[in-house]
């Protein structure tokens, strides 16, 4: 007996990440997108045997196993309620959320199956546990975390380094930040712990954003049918890997 596809939600599909999602999942057989929903109406109706909805038309939408929202903090509350409404899992990675919102997916968390990550790549899931290993075992170093990215990028330190800055903190060190901006830099993040007289130095370098989507597309096909809990990536890798 073949095992059906999972049922996909993409939320915010216009956009860059939402386009490479569809892209991505187009190749696979163990996934089915069965609505992509946009904030405006969409020009076409069906795009290659998917169906397409304006956010205002979300209720519309079929039955689905898992959500992956990559949209703006104001598309976030609606797609979040719906997961909860139809008992469906949440993968989401829509950067700039509030405090109220992070507190809804807290409560969220309590029905439903969902991860919020502010950087998907799979890498940068095994970076974080190497940080906090590495702080843990190396008290008294110093620590530091230098990022870089194009120049377009607006905020700094970047949502990533915060994470590994999170990570280096529970292991007990006290991160220091640098933030360049040059040319067109997907995106680089070294964690370097200095002791005296010698270095260590981790770095993950992004080269291309489908990293973002794959990684996306691998936490809701972990995530699907799980119980109810908030899950980190680095959780449902560990659980992929045993
Ligand atoms: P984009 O501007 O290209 O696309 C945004 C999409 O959201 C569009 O499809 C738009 O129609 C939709 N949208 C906007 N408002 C909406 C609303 N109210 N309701 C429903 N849909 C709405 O942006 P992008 O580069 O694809 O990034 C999308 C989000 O993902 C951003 O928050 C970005 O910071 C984040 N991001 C996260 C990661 C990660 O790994 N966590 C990686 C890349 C981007």
């Amino acid at each position: 007996m073949t095992t059906p596809p999972i049922r996909l939600l993409i939320h915010g599909a216009s956009g860059r990440m939402g386009q490479a999602l569809l892209r991505l999942a187009a190749e696979r057989n163990d996934l089915q997108v069965v609505a992509a929903v946009t904030r405006r109406s969409p020009a076409q109706r069906v795009v290659d045997g998917v169906p397409h909805f304006a956010a205002s038309e979300l209720h519309g939408a079929p039955q689905f196993d898992v959500a992956i929202d990559f949209s703006l903090p104001e598309g976030f509350d609606p797609v979040l309620a719906l997961c909860v409404e139809r008992g469906a899992g949440l993968v989401s990675g829509t950067t700039g959320i509030s405090e109220t919102q992070r507190q809804a997916l807290i409560q969220a968390a309590t029905r439903i199956p969902l991860v919020w990550a502010s950087n998907f790549s799979l890498g940068v899931a095994v970076l974080d546990e190497l940080v906090e290993r590495a702080a843990a075992a190396l008290a008294g170093w110093d620590c530091d975390i230098v990022e870089s990215h194009h120049v377009h990028k607006q905020d700094a330190p970047s949502g990533t380094a915060l994470t590994l800055g999170a990570a280096a903190q529970k292991g007990g060190a006290q991160p220091h930040y640098a933030s360049l901006r040059a040319g067109d830099i997907v995106g680089e993040h070294l964690v370097q712990f200095t002791g005296l007289g010698e270095r260590i130095e981790l770095t993950h370098r992004a080269t291309n954003r489908d990293i973002f989507a794959r990684g996306a597309l691998f936490a809701a096909v972990q995530l699907n049918g799980r119980a109810p809990a908030s899950y980190r990536v680095r959780d449902l890798l560990a659980a992929s890997a045993t």
